[in-house]
């Protein structure tokens, strides 16, 4: 096997990958309609569910072909029942973009709207909800990567459930990091995408959801003829493949991915996570840089850092700097405050944000940014 070269990507996903998962993806060329092939997504729709601890009676996965969004999509325009409302609650970027979908199919929702620096009032979903009592879904984001605010998923969706509507939970930046587990944390459905938590390739994206609801959700109406989750679910059950063509190459990386996720374990790998995260916290320290979000909120996923107040300050010079010696660093997404992303995701540890850290010192040196850095 031919050394890639490595490397260490900072950025909330994709992710670094191991060798052995981009090499997975060279296999003999196969037509995804042969057997073989199917047996492969149908052992693999499996494995999406046991990640969550899902009990395979109950709960079924259902993948498509596309980036994470995707997901986002075929759960709002699938899961809202005629003459029904859909909650959104919103404190960034990403559950902003369930709003969006909302808007983009004409569909009755509720845009609940909470600071995106903090993590949302229960006490204000529970208001909407019993004012509301046509609200059928509840949608939120487990981990607004955005920010790195981690929300309270396991309390909305036991508010959800009081008030009789299902819980959808945008899990992509949590989903093979944070232990979940879909029963316990009052989640219906939840989404993912191969190339974030999984540390495997880009195009494989997935629902994980209760399978009496997805069979309830034939009937719904139908808003979107590529994204629909009924149809998408019933076609691998009946035919054993998938509906439209998948990503092939990346569906064998993922094959791989998942292998090296049960080697590692859940307990063993959200423990690497949160040493990466310590491990970045510990550098920016040294160098005097402050961070956003309160560390009790943080999802330790993704650090949020303020720009320094210095006149040589540069992000494009200082990102361009890394990049070169293989660090990817990323702009922010807080809308007001200007800010740079550190993630601890991916096929890292702890000594490659280390070396990074030599890196950025260098390259504020490089850039005349005074250290420690000035606010
Ligand atoms: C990455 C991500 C997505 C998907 O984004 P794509 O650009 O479509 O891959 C969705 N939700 C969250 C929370 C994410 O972090």
């Amino acid at each position: 096997m031919e050394k890639v070269k490595r490397n260490v990507l900072l950025n909330p996903g994709p992710a670094t990958t191991t060798d052995t998962v981009k090499y997975a993806q060279i296999v003999p060329d196969i037509c995804p309609r042969e057997k073989e092939f199917g047996e492969l997504m149908l052992k693999m729709k499996d494995e999406f569910v046991k990640i969550v601890h899902g009990d395979l009676d109950k709960y079924a996965s259902v993948m498509f072909c596309g980036s994470g969004t995707v997901n986002i999509d075929a759960c709002i325009s699938s899961l809202v029942p005629a003459g029904k409302k859909i909650l959104i609650v919103n404190n960034g970027a990403y559950s902003a973009r369930g709003a969006e979908v909302c808007e983009y199919y004409h569909m009755d929702h509720i845009n609940l709207k909470f600071s995106i620096e903090d993590v949302p009032d229960l006490a204000v979903i529970e208001k909407a909800l019993k004012d509301n009592p046509d609200v059928a879904v509840v949608y939120a984001c487990h981990h607004e990567t955005g920010t790195g605010i981690l929300n309270p998923v396991r309390e909305i969706g036991a508010l959800a459930h009081k008030y009789n509507a299902i819980f959808v939970v945008d899990t992509t930046s949590t989903y093979a990091m944070i232990p979940i587990d879909i029963e316990k944390d009052n989640i219906d459905f939840l989404m993912a995408s191969a190339q974030k938590g999984l540390m495997s390739m880009t195009g494989l994206s997935f629902v994980v959801g209760n399978k009496k609801i997805l069979k309830e959700s034939k009937d719904y109406p139908t808003r979107s003829y590529y994204c629909n989750l009924y149809t998408q679910y019933s076609f691998l059950e009946e035919k054993g493949e998938m509906h439209f063509t998948p990503p092939v190459q990346t569906v064998y990386a993922t094959q791989q991915a998942i292998k090296e996720y049960w080697e590692e374990g859940e307990e063993g790998k959200w423990a690497r996570h949160q040493r990466i995260w310590a491990a970045i916290m510990k550098g920016l320290k040294n160098l005097g840089f402050e961070d956003l979000i309160p560390v009790e909120k943080q999802s330790k996923l993704v650090v949020s850092v303020r720009y320094p107040n210095d006149p040589n300050w540069n992000f494009t010079k200082v990102h361009d700097y890394c990049f070169e010696k293989g660090f990817t660093i990323y702009p922010g997404k807080v809308s007001d405050i200007p800010t740079f992303r550190l993630c601890s995701l991916g096929a890292i540890d702890a000594p490659d944000v280390d070396d990074f850290f030599v890196t950025l010192e260098e390259g504020l040196r490089h850039n005349n940014i005074k250290i420690p850095i000035q606010y």
